[in-house]
């Protein structure tokens, strides 16, 4: 706590996976003794710089920018970049640490990292975007590539920033370097699933919940938080496996559609007209109402996805869905349930799975972008999505063999918090004290 003052949320990562440590630790006292634990919760490398542009106004506006390398025994750093003006040093933290466990999780070569700046996309023309993304990348360039950290999307930044991103990188190196962001275009060196990855991984993640227990998606209804790329697809899935997504929503409120949230008008509001949760129940009509504020969580359903932000989903949260009947939660956002809430699942048996393994697909499907690219090769869409399913089965199974092992049956936690860290700490142990 002395050591990183205020960042509130890297505390609370920190303390979510040192909680689960105890048994694996007693196991290997190697990993005391080289200090892995203290060395993974210090970041390798830390860069906060100055992002200055012009908006269409020709007014000079200023802001701040941050790549955090935080551990790269598994292969580079790979992590998203997030803007949104609640982001500080204490956020990017969070993000990269949970990322090195989830990057580990996915069992493919990538280490963690996380970046990402305070500026606020929505109500800013493309070219002022642009221009923002530009100057990030004048500064940005120089720390990251193939080989050594390669960054992709989070909140606010989609398939545009993405490629103004790219843009200036080409620019700026004069290398037509494709490993270096993933998230691209399909004609530029994007991968097919990419982009509804962490949405349809956190869908197939349940499903395999489900099936453990004999169950399927079939007639559940289910409630999803957030409306942007991780929701979305979420949606779309679950509704491709069977279930009903009958809530969803954004900042300002959620819609409730007791015909199931319908995918074609939600992506024309929000990814054509990036407009605002509460235009769906005007193009959608009379199945759809708009409830400005308050929380989606309290609409009754069988399985909850949140796929907003961090600590979206409190205490009286998890009470009313608990009380609800709700007998599962999956994380598509990183680190949305509150400690609390959590620990009300588990008092309530509702079966919790945490975002390091619900939502890996996104990143993992990241992974498969970086090896079409390195490959320079391109693959179906059939087979990409094919290979995601196979890996969050993977997660899912890890999990609970993990989970096992260690005498907590059942607990996605442990088993993800458990897995996550073996495979790092056994290289960390390989390639000495660095
Ligand atoms: P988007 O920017 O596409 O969408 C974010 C959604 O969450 C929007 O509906 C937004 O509403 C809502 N939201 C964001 N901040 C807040 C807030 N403070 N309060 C209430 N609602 C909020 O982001 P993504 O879908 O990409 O990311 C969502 C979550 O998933 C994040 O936690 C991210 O870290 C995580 N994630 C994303 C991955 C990816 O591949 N994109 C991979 C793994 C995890 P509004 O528009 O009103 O702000």
């Amino acid at each position: 706590l002395r050591r990183n003052p205020g960042e509130v949320e890297f505390h609370q990562a920190v303390r979510e996976i040192l909680d689960s440590l105890g048994p694996v630790v007693a196991k290997h006292p190697d990993y005391a003794d080289a200090a892995v634990i203290r060395r993974l919760c210090e970041p390798e490398r830390q860069i906060i710089f100055r992002v200055p542009w012009v908006d269409d106004n020709g007014a000079v506006q200023l802001n701040r920018g941050f790549r955090v390398e935080f551990n790269s025994a598994l292969g580079p750093f790979k992590g998203g970049l997030r803007f949104h003006p609640s982001v500080y040093l204490g956020i990017i933290k969070f993000l990269g640490f949970e990322q090195i466990f989830k990057n580990s999780l996915t069992g493919m070569p990538i280490g963690g990292g996380k970046g990402g700046s305070d500026f606020d996309p929505k109500g800013r023309s493309d070219a002022e975007v642009m221009r923002f993304c530009q100057s990030f990348m004048t500064e940005l360039y120089r720390h990251i590539g193939e080989y050594t950290d390669v960054p992709a999307g989070d909140i606010g930044v989609g398939g545009r920033e993405i490629g103004y991103l790219f843009g200036q990188y080409k620019r700026i190196t004069n290398r037509y370097e494709s490993g270096v962001l993933t998230g691209k275009g399909l004609t530029w060196g994007g991968s097919q699933v990419r982009t509804e990855a962490t949405g349809y991984g956190t869908a197939f993640f349940t499903a395999e919940i489900l099936k453990s227990r004999g169950d399927s998606f079939d007639g559940k209804r289910a409630v999803i938080s957030g409306s942007g790329n991780v929701a979305t697809y979420a949606i779309e899935k679950v509704h491709q496996f069977g279930g009903r997504v009958i809530a969803c929503s954004d900042s300002t409120g959620y819609v409730v559609d007791d015909q199931g949230i319908d995918f074609d008008v939600l992506t024309e509001v929000k990814q054509a007209r990036r407009g605002r949760i509460s235009e769906y129940v005007e193009l959608r009509g009379a199945s759809a109402k708009f409830v400005a504020g308050g929380s989606v969580w309290d609409v009754p359903c069988d399985i909850a996805l949140p796929c907003a932000t961090q600590n979206e989903l409190g205490e009286a949260d998890a009470l009313t869905l608990i009380k609800n009947g709700c007998a599962i939660v999956a994380e598509g956002a990183n680190m949305p349930c509150t400690p609390q809430a959590i620990r009300k699942f588990a008092d309530a048996d509702v079966i919790f799975a945490p975002g390091k393994a619900a939502n890996a697909g996104g990143v993992a499907t990241s992974a498969l972008e970086m090896q079409q690219n390195a490959s320079r090769d391109s693959w179906s869409f059939e087979d990409t999505e094919h290979r995601l399913a196979h890996i969050m089965r993977s997660i899912h199974d890890r999990c609970l063999e993990t989970a096992d092992e260690y005498g907590a049956p059942g607990s996605y936690v442990i088993g993800a918090n458990i897995a996550g860290f073996t495979r790092v700490a056994d290289a960390m142990l390989a390639q000495g004290i660095i």
